[in-house]
């Protein structure tokens, strides 16, 4: 009896440090760590040298004690807009949260602010993107139904900062309203603003180039 308490100690001793490994495997990246990882993972996708990290049988089991996501990315629904595939990254890399427009609103803040506290992830990138159609649509102008309209509102504001500024109204419009988005999630969210290491900054991603430009970093 007492032999089979000695194997039961170290089985019990093996399997906590094996746990504790995995805790230490899933360190928590800074803000800048996880900035130049989404950046190389992004030159790995232009360059189409993938990695395919992250996506085999095995890792996907691991996935089962828990999540360990390195980066927030607010992006648009747009279907070509895929952040693990444009950043080459795996299950379990990327907490995502997506609308029309990339627009953040109270629900889509309680969920940037749930990988933040619960999950210690300190990098949130607003993505925007090239030829957005809700950016579009805005800029179109027009009846626009009644939900639809509620996410047409707030890209008003950028559209309209757009209509003052030299260059391409579409594209100073997508900028200004990943740069209005921003400031919205930093202002409204003390979980953000009282955490250590945690940014908030914008990109927008090129469909015909498949580079991310980061800015406000
Ligand atoms: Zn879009």
């Amino acid at each position: 009896m007492k032999k089979f308490s000695k194997i039961l100690l170290v089985c019990t001793l093996f399997l906590s440090l094996s746990l504790l490994s995995y805790s230490n495997e899933s360190k928590n990246l800074s803000s800048k760590e996880a900035l130049q990882k989404l950046v190389e993972g992004n030159e790995r996708f232009i360059k189409e040298d993938y990695s395919n990290q992250h996506i085999d049988k095995d890792y996907r089991k691991g996935l089962t004690k828990g999540q360990n996501p390195f980066a927030i990315v607010v992006t648009c629904s747009d279907s070509r807009v895929a952040p693990e595939l444009l950043f080459d990254q795996g299950l379990g890399d990327i907490f995502i949260i997506r609308t029309a427009g990339e627009v953040v609103d109270k629900l889509e803040l309680g969920s940037i602010e749930y990988a933040v506290e619960h999950l210690g992830v300190n990098l949130v990138v607003v993505l925007g993107h090239e030829n957005c159609g809700a950016v579009g649509a805005v800029i179109k102008g027009g009846d626009i139904p009644k939900n639809i309209s509620y996410i047409a509102d707030e890209i008003k504001p950028a559209v309209d900062k757009a209509k003052t500024q030299e260059g391409d109204l579409e594209e100073n419009a997508i900028k200004n309203n990943v740069d209005l988005i921003v400031d919205k999630i930093k202002k409204n969210s003390e979980i953000i603003e009282e955490a250590k290491d945690c940014k908030v900054i914008g990109g927008v991603y090129s469909i015909t180039t498949g580079k991310v430009e980061f800015f406000n970093k």
